[in-house]
């Protein structure tokens, strides 16, 4: 009986642990553009084309259309406001070679990043799906 209720502690607190430290390989997975589940299905078909679901564990990426939208719009008004920023912490020689130098880095980082930025927005949503699901009313207080 004691023994018993030892265990049941031990795996509650396992699986708090291995609840965070999925978190973080979540993440990691969508930030290498992989399936948030198993890791191992890429993310893309093509450049920035998502798959309908992982080859590996048939997880759907987007289920609904929409999920990730607002992950994508928040990331690029962050990188839009750094850039910004940017600008006006540098001090160009010439107005002309600052306007080309600015759109160039400001296209390249927003267009270059954006694979990654989805896969992490996946990967998030991977996480609160399954947050939800598991756990219905631990978010309720
Ligand atoms: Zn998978």
């Amino acid at each position: 009986m004691d023994r018993d209720d030892r265990t049941v502690e031990g795996h509650e607190a396992d699986h708090r642990g291995t609840t965070k430290l999925r978190w973080r390989r979540v993440i990691w997975r969508g930030m290498r553009k992989r399936c948030p589940r198993c890791g191992l299905g890429r993310l893309f078909t093509s450049w920035y084309t998502v798959a309908e679901q992982c080859p590996h564990c048939h997880l759907e990426y987007e289920s609904r259309d929409g999920d990730t939208w607002a992950f994508m719009y928040v990331t690029t008004a962050g990188l839009t406001g750094v850039i910004i920023v940017g600008m006006l912490l540098f001090r160009p020689p010439t107005l002309w070679i600052s306007q080309v130098v600015v759109t160039a880095l400001a296209v390249g980082i927003v267009l270059l990043s954006m694979p990654y930025r989805k896969g992490v927005a996946i990967a998030i949503h991977f996480i609160s799906e399954t947050v939800w699901s598991e756990e219905p009313d631990s978010t309720r207080h």
